[in-house]
């Protein structure tokens, strides 16, 4: 139930009546969606879905791209995390208004400086750090193969208003949306 209740916070935010699958008819939608970014510059599979994986549960989808190519903002927010942990590995977090998206195994590491957690990821060509605003597409890191992963890919997390989202509903709301709009 909470990702019901999730997705019509989506809807309500993003102002569209209607999505693909739903028994009423589809209204046009505010345009809103049509600017969120694809997380990832390079696509090559999803590798994951979100849902039951075994005896566990994956909290998010798998996009397998290059790895050290770059990972892409999915919408303006601010960082509100930057850590790594030895599943995750090097994380960011990123906070939409009620939305949070997460993204997983990046190249590089966290590092604190003077109380702030910034990725270190030498190469990229990128400063990012706790606190710090993002544009939607804006670069934000890169694909590494950091905490537990068998190949380099962005496990890619959304949680609207502290329940978790299935990203590909949002992939598939998003690209709807771009066919409606021509
Ligand atoms: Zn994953």
């Amino acid at each position: 139930m909470r990702w019901w209740r999730g997705m019509i916070g989506l809807l309500v935010t993003a102002g569209v009546v209607g999505w693909p699958g739903a028994s009423q008819p589809q209204k046009v939608a505010t345009g809103a969606w049509h600017q969120a970014s694809f997380p990832v510059e390079q696509f090559v599979s999803y590798t994951s879905p979100f849902g039951p994986r075994g005896e566990d549960f994956h909290y998010g989808l798998d996009i397998a791209a290059p790895e050290g190519s770059y990972i892409r903002n999915w919408w303006v927010g601010q960082v509100v995390q930057v850590s790594q942990d030895g599943r995750c590995g090097t994380t960011l977090i990123i906070a939409s208004g009620q939305w949070r998206h997460i993204y997983c195994h990046l190249r590089g590491r966290a590092v604190a400086v003077k109380g702030v957690n910034y990725l270190d990821d030498p190469g990229s060509g990128l400063v990012i750090r706790e606190g710090q605003w993002v544009a939607t597409g804006a670069r934000v890191g890169r694909v590494g193969m950091t905490g537990r992963t068998t190949g380099p890919h962005l496990h890619w997390g959304l949680k609207y208003d502290g329940g978790w989202i299935d990203p590909a509903s949002i992939l598939r709301v998003m690209y709807g949306q771009r066919r409606g709009q021509g």
